[in-house]
């Protein structure tokens, strides 16, 4: 993605004949970016050879999952409707793991009757519900347990997950009452200890915290694991200044603490594998001047683009047109919603602005459409995916029809 002769591309498409032919606000993706990350994260990891179950919840486009399943990735899905999709994109069931605190009596039905890889639990009173399950349909079923690790992944509160105070997960006294409890179960076998501390993590030391947590576990839970799933959270740069997520450096503490021969690590990365490999397109609506400071109204809104309100998240927006001039006053970036939180970016420096102009905020390939809404009666954006010199739409921009 850069700029060529002034205007902005993505591999070889100018992004004012993808804005002129779709229309804005519009969620592009780049094949060949999407293709380097993943040979990037297999890279990283060649020496253990993990198998990468991609975060569905990080984006659910039927066509990226698709290129997921096609690259040998599997899926991590959190719901009914995320596992049905990954299985409709054409993932390979046997590399679905399925996580989350709530899934219902229906949805475990399902994932067994799809023969999934396993199902992360997440409660002792979810194990309840898988064995009734396993004893109606006389199978045994094959399932991770979800420890809490007590780790503090030191990123966004909100995408935090592995402390003691959060939602997720079993803490360390339960997770060993369970493995003595199920070890000879009939109808759960418990072949896999999972963990997943948090989201956007650029240090390698709350994950080595959380091996050296989830070792001591296994340890004393005297129980073999078939599997050690990880989780996702490898986080990426949304700024210049952002730290460098350090793989090597990671992959070096796995293989020191575990015996990756023999217990396959599993990996369940969102961000990492999407994240830069998708902008988010819109336009000027109006430039409002104020007395302290200009807004720029944009036609994308946090119903398009959650994080920055939702996390307080920082994604940088630059302009299709490249300029050097300098705006001197404060700009704030707000989108059409009334909600005072409907703002991306608040900047001093910015060159001189037009209503009309297309402006793309960058790094909104993960957690951007899935986030999306209908908030205020607005269609959800489209989606396009560059590969080359062709673009394609992969969703359609919803029309105002099926909403009203
Ligand atoms: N696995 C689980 C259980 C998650 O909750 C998440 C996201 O929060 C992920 C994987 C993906 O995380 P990320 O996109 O940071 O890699």
């Amino acid at each position: 993605m850069k700029y060529k002769r002034g205007f902005f591309n993505i591999e070889n498409v100018d992004i004012k004949n993808i804005s002129k032919k779709v229309g804005t606000p519009s969620y592009i993706y780049s094949y060949k970016m999407i293709k380097n990350n993943i040979s990037n994260f297999k890279k990283n990891f060649k020496l253990i050879s993990p198998l990468i179950c991609f975060s569905v919840k990080s984006n659910a486009n039927t066509k990226i999952l698709n290129i997921m399943g096609k690259s040998g990735l599997g899926a991590d899905v959190v719901s009914g409707g995320e596992l049905i999709k990954a299985l409709k994109a054409g993932i390979n069931p046997k590399k679905i793991v399925f996580s989350g605190i709530g899934k219902t009596p229906h949805e475990l039905e399902m994932a067994v009757k799809k023969k999934i890889l396993l199902i992360n639990v997440e409660s002792d009173n979810e194990i309840v519900e898988i064995e009734k399950i396993a004893k109606n349909l006389k199978v045994k079923i094959k399932i991770g347990i979800r420890l809490n690790p007590d780790t503090d992944a030191k990123t966004l509160s909100k995408i935090s997950t592995g402390k003691k105070e959060n939602k997720f997960g079993i803490n360390k006294k339960l997770f060993l009452k369970i493995i003595k409890k199920y070890k000879n179960s009939k109808f759960v076998n418990i072949c896999c200890v999972s963990v997943h501390i948090g989201s956007q993590i650029l240090s390698n030391a709350p994950y080595e915290k959380m091996l050296k947590v989830t070792k001591r576990l296994i340890r004393q839970s005297n129980h073999k694991f078939e599997y050690i799933d990880l989780g996702g959270g490898m986080g990426i740069q949304y700024d210049i200044k952002d730290k460098k997520f350090n793989y090597r450096k990671y992959c070096n503490s796995i293989i020191k603490i575990f015996d990756c021969n023999k217990t396959k690590i599993i990996f369940e990365p969102g961000r990492s594998i999407i994240g830069n490999a998708g902008v988010l397109i819109s336009k000027v609506i109006y430039l409002k001047e104020t007395k302290n400071k200009n807004f720029v109204v944009m036609d994308a809104a946090m119903n398009d683009f959650m994080r920055p309100a939702l996390y307080g998240a920082k994604h940088q927006i630059i302009p299709y047109i490249k300029g050097t001039k300098h705006l001197v006053k404060k700009h704030e970036f707000v989108g059409p919603i009334c909600e005072t939180s409907d703002k991306f970016l608040i900047s001093s420096k910015f060159k001189e602005l037009k209503q009309k102009e297309i402006l793309i905020i960058l790094d909104t390939g993960a957690y951007g459409m899935t986030l999306a809404s209908n908030y205020n009666l607005r269609p959800l954006p489209a989606e396009v995916l560059v590969n080359g010199n062709k673009f394609k739409i992969i969703k359609n921009r919803q029309r105002l029809s099926d909403i009203i």
